[in-house]
């Protein structure tokens, strides 16, 4: 019988961190670029892949990485996992691997991922269909054409929307397609696309798994065979993660867990405290019993996240004006740190949008989205309430 898998939070501690000779609880950054053997034979075991071992960093076989790669794997229920020096390598080396047939993006993805799949990969051949979730009975018809991929983000930014994950693969893998999900907004606390079938989960580990606003790196995550598949490209683009920036990953997700339920509950808490606010036209939260994607929420993710978005009164400038006077949220585009950010989509994330475009996927610009970070509720809320007022 296979030994039990550890649940998530001991997993965020042990996993891949059992391997130092000198006893050190977590695995030391090894700041090598090529590793020595006794002989070439021995060289060849890892060449080969007869035996695990570190050999070039660029490849990924270095100790600090797989050790991080363990790590990654077990959080997401994975066989497998690469580490890569930002989301945005982890999702070229995906589409590059498994999208050459075709790309289907579901909803409003992250519009660097947008940019890569509709303007920069059909320039090599690459084509790309983009479906909103109105248009969702169309990908059928699309992928009978002969899309390889499908991919989508959910919770969806800014405006939260979800996609279902189980019924999505249904449809993707009837027409042979793969499912890729990017579960960076969610992420493992919350959501666990692998377990729901997807094929693929892929991570901007800035975020959530960094958690800390000071380091970038990707994550992709899935079963062995697939994995592999996207290995000698990573090796050949040089998209590898490096082992510092590897080792101060793993250090984060020690704390993944206690991190991202917090967040979970402070933004419930905000949710609830905008719901009643007499600026605040609407709030868009998936835990929200009003959220039109509530049923689906409670379904497949376990937790509701901390990533909300209110629709101020009064517009546009009224929402600016809020995002300027805001103290303790910061006025900036990341997200899934500890400290709290506030951004207003249509004067960044999606400026490069036209107003139609941005309507047609429901993001006004009286939109802020929040980013809730470690600091108290209360103080959050009061930041709110003083930024609103
Ligand atoms: N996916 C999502 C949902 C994102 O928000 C981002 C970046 O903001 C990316 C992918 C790209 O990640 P990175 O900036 O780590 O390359």
């Amino acid at each position: 019988m296979p030994p039990p898998q550890p649940a998530l939070a001991t997993a965020c501690v042990h996993a891949g961190e059992n391997n130092d000779p000198h006893g050190s609880p977590h695995t030391p950054i090894y700041t090598t670029t090529t590793f020595k053997f006794p002989s070439t034979a021995a060289i060849l075991d890892v060449v080969e892949g007869r035996k695990a071992g570190a050999l070039y960093t660029r490849y990924g076989l270095n100790p600090t990485i797989q050790a991080l790669e363990e790590k990654l794997a077990a959080i997401e229920g994975a066989e497998a996992a690469l580490a890569f020096y930002s989301g945005m390598a982890a999702e070229s080396a995906l589409f590059l691997t498994h999208g050459r047939k075709g790309i289907v993006c579901l909803g409003d993805a992250y519009g660097g991922t947008l940019e890569l799949i509709t303007s920069q990969l059909p320039l090599l051949g690459i084509p790309s269909q983009l479906l909103l979730s109105d248009e969702l009975d169309r990908l059928p018809e699309i992928l009978k054409q002969g899309a390889g991929l499908v991919f989508f983000e959910t919770p969806t930014n800014p405006a939260l929307e979800l996609f279902d994950i189980a019924a999505i693969n249904e449809i993707a893998h009837a027409h042979g397609a793969l499912v890729a999900v990017d579960n960076t907004f969610a992420s493992p606390v919350n959501q666990n696309p692998l377990a729901l079938g997807a094929d693929f989960v892929v991570h901007s580990a800035t975020k959530y798994l960094g958690g800390h606003s000071d380091l970038t790196a990707g994550a992709l995550m899935g079963n062995k065979e697939l994995i592999m598949s996207v290995w000698n490209w990573r090796k050949n683009l040089g998209q590898t993660i490096a082992p510092e920036i590897a080792a101060q990953l793993a250090r984060s997700l020690r704390s993944l867990p206690v991190r991202v339920e917090r967040q979970n509950t402070t933004a419930m808490k905000i949710a609830l405290a905008m719901r009643g606010h007499p600026l605040v036209a609407r709030v868009l939260y998936p835990g929200l019993p009003d959220f039109p994607g509530f049923d689906l929420a409670k379904r497949q993710m376990k937790g509701f996240g901390g990533m909300l978005t209110i629709e101020v009164k009064g517009g546009g400038e009224a929402a600016s004006r809020a995002a300027d006077t805001l103290k303790l949220f910061a006025l900036g585009p990341s997200l899934g740190g500890v400290e709290s950010l506030v951004t207003q989509p249509c004067t960044t994330t999606h400026h490069g949008l036209t107003p139609e475009e941005r309507a047609r996927r429901g993001i006004s610009d009286a939109m802020l989205r929040l980013s809730v970070g470690l600091e108290d509720a209360g103080d959050l809320i009061a930041d709110l309430d003083q930024a609103l007022g």
